[in-house]
């Protein structure tokens, strides 16, 4: 149920307003959802006067225990015949600030509402029933929240009361739900035990939870961080119009994001003209020193600048020092609407603010169906379903992240003349380093051979030999940080969780760039590997999201070669690695441009071919191996002085750690890489991730 009280907020002035926080509680309509919110309105004294003794009164007239979810009814008739409550959200005050809850009855109507705007979420409550634990309803929660990138998340486990406070049974709870939370790269801010029935834990500690530590649920909402206002954003006004007055041409349109003052340094996207503000208009005309001299996010102006340049509806103006990208390539997840499902090399019409261009879909990952909450493997975007997709543009855009900014980072999807679907930006690729777009006008094609995945071939490979060239003098951060800034676009790093690995992740951890982090999980890795993913994980505060082999393949492998059939022959060995490792990292890089490993030169004989910048043609990408040119030494050296967390089985003499059947522990005289197919001959023993597709 949803409803909201329509008591009035404070006004919002950009100067002292109170914080305000989206948060939305997802978990099994049963495990108390309702008797909880009741509960929070009552503690923060956010009910209309009178309405919950009058509550009880009817309840104890018609001889029923009353119930805090009876609040919610209540006042959900009332909205019903149009009294004091709106629909879908509530709002609360606490002492620090503002709240709305947002309920999510479906997954579908709310991962539609969320990834088209209608609804956004800060941060999120899981609630879980101690009496049931952790449901499957319960992971699917934890999903949904992955898709839609929240990141702060509280957990309660409810009805602690009907499990008489059992301290046991609440840690066995806390294990499980956090260990799945933080297999989706989340890491819960706290898991509170309470009664929202009785009110333990929930606005205060009581004796029952004597042995709970943490905070209370209205403590661990005020400590949720709020979204930053989009007036502290860069500033963003998307031309609406330009109309001709006099002499002036005046451009019209709302500040979507940050403040326009006059005097301001100004660039228009996507063409990166530079200008200045002269003027903001004013109806009626006012005396000069009336007119106004700045405007912020969410008012409507009209502007002249300080030159005559040409400016049009669809381009945004920017703040010089930080300018929306121009794009003519994005990456978007989106809710498709259709009835006939989006597909790779579908063209569309794509409306980003004012701005339009028709785009063709250049790759769809991740197809989820919102009902099972679970990734479908699907290379098509079926109607009411989700996915993300990457879109080659006709023209260029001038496109924010909807990580960078949530007012202008969303897209909507028009087919045959009607909106179709709508999303959020991940990322954007910039005009000037697109290889995809054809010949621009007055130049000569290349006939350069493209790629499967339309990337020009020579392009790529020109440009991995100039990026070789700088970073050879780098360290591995600044390789990194040099390939982030030259490479839009989709970065890919993959893990095994190697000693390589964790350097690079703690490299990354220190930057804020948007690299995807993956891992192929086989199946069969040690379970140490799976303590350490998890630590690992919890240590940096990332997602490493999972890359999984197909089910049919896996049945096909066993069903053909037996379930270890590797240690017979090395097509064996090779199916298998195929299989389970090599198909799933193509998933795993479709559609990156940019892809991160930690081999190493020294690791065998095979490496020393390798280079630290390679062009993938086939892949249209580049990848980077930052530590291709580190010693055993200085990686040793590296993981001890920062202390990071590593593989236990290294202390018993693993060195190279892969899947548990095909790896053993090497003496001190051998290669590193001894222990990895020891059955086979050495000069045979590269699994085809890093070498050449088998
Ligand atoms: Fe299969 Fe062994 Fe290759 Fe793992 S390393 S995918 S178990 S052959």
């Amino acid at each position: 149920m949803n409803v909201q009280i329509s008591r009035q907020l404070h006004p919002v002035s950009p100067a002292g307003a109170r914080a305000l926080v989206r948060i939305v509680i997802v978990g099994h309509v049963d495990h108390g959802k309702s008797t909880l919110i009741g509960r929070l309105l009552h503690e923060v004294e956010g009910l209309p006067d009178g309405k919950l003794d009058a509550l009880k009164a009817v309840s104890a007239r018609r001889g029923m225990p009353f119930e805090w979810s009876f609040l919610l009814d209540a006042l959900q008739t009332e909205r019903d015949q149009g009294i004091t409550i709106d629909t879908s959200q509530i709002r609360l005050r606490t002492p620090a600030r503002d709240i709305v809850l947002i309920d999510a009855p479906g997954h579908a109507e709310f991962l539609r509402n969320m990834i088209t705007g209608a609804a956004q979420a800060d941060a999120a409550v899981l609630i879980v029933d101690a009496t049931e634990g952790v449901r499957d309803q319960t992971r699917r929660h934890g999903y949904l929240l992955h898709l839609l990138g929240v990141r702060q998340v509280m957990v309660v486990i409810n009805k602690m009361d009907r499990v008489a406070f059992d301290a046991g049974k609440f840690r066995e709870i806390e294990t499980e739900i956090a260990a799945h939370l933080a297999g989706l790269g989340l890491t819960p801010s706290a898991i509170i035990p309470i009664s929202a029935r009785n009110g333990d834990g929930v606005a205060r500690h009581t004796s029952s939870t004597a042995w709970y530590r943490g905070p209370t649920v209205l403590a661990a909402l005020d400590a949720f961080v709020p979204a930053r206002p989009p007036h502290d954003l860069a500033t963003r006004l998307p031309v609406q119009a330009v109309y001709k007055f006099d002499d002036r041409r005046i451009i019209a349109g709302r500040v979507a994001s940050g403040r326009i003052r006059v005097g301001d340094d100004v660039l228009i996207m996507p063409a990166g003209k530079p200008a200045c503000i002269k003027s903001i208009e004013a109806w009626p005309e006012r005396e000069t020193s009336q007119t106004p001299r700045v405007a912020i996010a969410g008012q409507s102006v009209g502007i002249t600048l300080d030159r005559d340049i040409f400016v049009e509806r669809g381009d945004v103006v920017c703040a010089s020092t930080s300018p929306a990208a121009s794009a003519r390539r994005l990456r978007a997840r989106v809710f498709w609407l259709h009835q006939r499902p989006l597909a790779v090399g579908g063209h569309i019409t794509v409306r980003i603010g004012t701005a339009e261009s028709t785009a063709v879909v250049a790759a769809i990952e991740d197809a989820v169906d919102p009902g099972l909450l679970a990734s479908d493997g699907a290379e098509v975007i079926a109607q009411n379903h989700v996915g993300e997709i990457e879109l080659a543009l006709s023209r260029p855009i001038a496109i924010d992240p909807y990580t960078a900014d949530p007012n202008t980072g969303r897209i909507v999807l028009e087919f045959e003349g009607r909106i179709a679907g709508g999303g959020l930006i991940l990322t954007a690729q910039a005009a000037a380093l697109d290889t995809t777009s054809g010949p621009r006008p007055g130049k000569v094609a290349s006939t350069a051979r493209a790629s499967r995945t339309g990337v020009n071939s020579d392009e790529l490979r020109a440009k991995a030999s100039a990026l070789a060239q700088v970073f050879a003098s780098l360290s591995p951060a600044e390789r990194i940080a040099h390939l982030r800034r030259e490479v839009a676009g989709k970065i890919v790093f993959t893990t095994s969780f190697g000693l390589e690995d964790q350097v690079i992740l703690h490299l990354l951890s220190e930057r804020t760039d948007d690299i995807a982090v993956v891992t192929l999980d086989t199946g069969r890795l040690f379970p140490e590997t799976y303590a350490l993913w998890a630590q690992t994980e919890r240590r940096y505060g990332v997602r490493i999201r999972a890359l999984h082999p197909r089910h049919g393949d896996l049945e096909t492998l066993v069903e053909r070669h037996g379930i270890n059939g590797f240690y017979d022959s090395r097509a064996a060995r090779l199916a298998c690695c195929t299989v389970r490792k090599v198909e799933p990292l193509e998933r795993a890089l479709a559609g990156a441009r940019g892809w991160i490993a930690g081999l190493r030169a020294e690791q065998s004989a095979h490496r020393q071919d390798m280079a630290l910048v390679t062009a993938e043609a086939e892949r249209g990408l580049i990848k980077l191996n930052p530590l291709f040119d580190w010693t055993r030494e200085e990686l040793l050296a590296f993981v001890s002085s920062n202390d990071l967390p590593v593989n236990s089985l290294h202390a018993q003499g693993f060195a190279s750690i892969g899947c548990a059947p095909c790896t053993r522990a090497i003496a001190p005289d051998e290669p590193e890489r001894a222990g990895r197919w020891w059955w086979e001959e050495e000069s045979k023993k590269e699994c085809g991730l890093h070498s050449h597709r088998p």
